[in-house]
Parts: structure tokens; sequence; C-alpha cells
């Protein structure tokens, strides 16, 4: 079976008008910062749009069914697949583990990500990691407002891809739009923001509850960060296999018979058109292909990456 969801928009103080203008997506507002395409969180919880359950849930599908999901034992269901524009920056965060959210937010996931550069400015830079060498100095600087200097910016391309563990201090800057496959959580504790302020009023930092959860000394520069230019055409080239989630990406142009032997396997088309079992699909489709499905045939000249449970799923 092959499932397509309505997705869920949301607006953020960061956000742009690029998921409404150059995708297939709709909402009003002038700060459309996420379409949650792939969800079965209770913040958007994905609605199937058509076939046998239609107007049904993700979540309640992967309650009600989890044949479709190959019986993994989960407890959710466990990925959530989002793209972002940030039309200006967002504030610098960092994520819990599964351990931490589940002692200290009473919900089962924490939160690895990972992001796939669809698009960005010219020598552009993201904030991955920092640069204080204890707990202690990490407490001081965040203190005293030595960002600038606690931070690490990353030079980052289009088509970069950046693994983001729990604990990892990250900002995706103005200017990038993302494809994120993360687990399916919502918990972040933010460390800064730049002394905004909403609606009068600067948001809530999260000051301890990073200083409990962020990864010291920092080594995400080193691994956190991977290009893909040059990557074969017309294969599954895997960009990171961690314990929740394997995502690769696909360059076709022509057709691929891909044999579905995972739980369930996320198609998400970054650019270009094409069919998928003789469906069409273009840029902004996210197509979740059930267990037992069998081989695939995908079609056209596009872009895409795809995704599955991790090693724990
Ligand atoms: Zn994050």
């Amino acid at each position: 079976m092959i499932l397509s969801l309505e997705p869920v928009l949301k607006e953020n103080v960061w956000g742009g008008q690029r998921l409404v203008t150059e995708f297939p997506y709709h909402a009003e507002g002038e700060h459309i910062g996420e379409c949650w395409a792939i969800s079965a969180h209770p913040h958007g919880d994905g609605v199937v749009k058509e076939g046998e359950y239609a107007g049904k849930t993700l979540s309640w599908l992967y309650k009600e069914h989890r044949e479709l999901f190959g019986n993994i034992n989960a407890e959710e269901f466990p990925l959530l697949i989002k793209i972002i524009d940030a039309q200006s920056d967002l504030s610098i965060q960092v994520h819990p583990d599964d351990a931490y959210a589940r002692e200290h937010e009473g919900v089962p996931y924490g939160k690895t990500e990972c992001w796939y550069v669809m698009d960005c400015p010219e020598n552009a830079a993201l904030v991955i990691g920092h640069h204080a060498k204890t707990r202690q100095e990490l407490a001081d600087m965040i203190a005293q407002d030595k960002y600038e200097e606690l931070i690490r910016q990353v030079p980052v391309k289009k088509g970069d891809f950046l693994q983001i563990d729990p604990g990892t201090v990250h900002a995706i800057k103005g200017g990038f739009l993302i494809l994120e496959t993360q687990q399916s959580s919502d918990i972040t504790y933010r460390v800064y923001d730049y002394g905004r302020l909403v609606d009068g009023k600067p948001r809530q930092l999260h000051v301890q509850q990073s200083i409990d959860v962020i990864t010291v000394p920092d080594e995400a520069d080193t691994k956190a960060l991977r290009h893909t230019d040059g990557l074969p055409e017309n294969q599954l080239n895997l960009l990171e296999e961690c314990a929740h989630y394997r995502v690769w990406k696909l360059n076709l142009s022509g057709n691929l018979s891909l044999p579905q032997d995972y739980p369930f396997l996320i198609l998400s088309i970054l650019e270009g058109k094409g069919t998928v079992d003789g469906k069409p699909v273009e840029k902004g489709a996210h197509l979740l292909i059930t267990s037992g499905h069998g081989t695939i045939a995908i079609e056209g000249e596009l872009e895409a990456i795809l995704s599955t449970v991790g090693r724990e799923g």
C-alpha cells in the first residue's frame, strides 16, 4: 500500500512563504515555517488522503494496523519528516535524548534529527556545536551571554547533509530550505534567541536543561557534515544509519525497481517529477510505502530522500 497524508503546515516567527509558493501545500499566514509531511505526532497527526484508510490519522493506523509497519515495537510511529523554510534565523537550540525526554518531559522520544539542505544562500553557514571545553565553561559562557564565542559556525552548501545527535547545539539560519528526518518528538531546549522579541516579549529560554544535555566537549563538527555531490544515479545512496533512522538520497534519471524490504519506506520528492507504481508524483510529494508492498517502480527525472526506521526500530 502507498499512503499519502494531508500535510500539516505550521506558522513560526522565523517562517516564510516558500512552502506555499514553491510547493503544493496550502496555508494562510505570512510566516509558514514548517510542513509536517509524514507525522503521527500529537501536535500534527497526518490524515490519510485516499484509499481504504482515507480520513484516518497516521497515529491511528500505526496503533490499529501495526502489520502495515512490519510489526515494529516502537511505541509510537517513530519518524517525523518535515520541510523547513527559514526566512530568518531559528533560535540556538539543543534536544535531549530518549532517556532525558522520558525522565524530564514524560514523552517517549528525545530528538535525533538530520538535515538535507535543499537550498541555501551562497557562502552560508549553520550553527553546529560549540567551543566550550568543560561544562563549567559552557555554563559561564551562557551566563555571560558570550554566544558569538561559544557557538561554532560550519560552512554549508546546497546538497549538504547534517546529522544532529541529541546534545548537539544547533541552529538553522535564514535562507535555508531543509528536509528534516527526525524522531517523532518536538522537545526543544532553547539556548539563545538573539535577544529577539516575539509579541513584545523574549521567547522562553531553557538554560538549565540546555546545560544538562549539551555534549561537552563537542565533536559534532568532525562528524555531522557530509557532502552529497557526485552520488551515483539510479540507486539508493545511504547518507545516515543510526539507532533511529536510515536515510538515503536518490538521484533518478530513468527508472528504478526498488525492493521494499523495510518495515516501511518514506519517499520524499525534493525536485523534479515522475511516477511511482504508475502514479504521477512531483516535487513536494511524500509517500509512505507500507510493509510487504513488494518492489516499487519509480520512473522520471527527480531527486528524493528516502527513509525508514533505524537499528532500534
Ligand atoms: Zn533541532
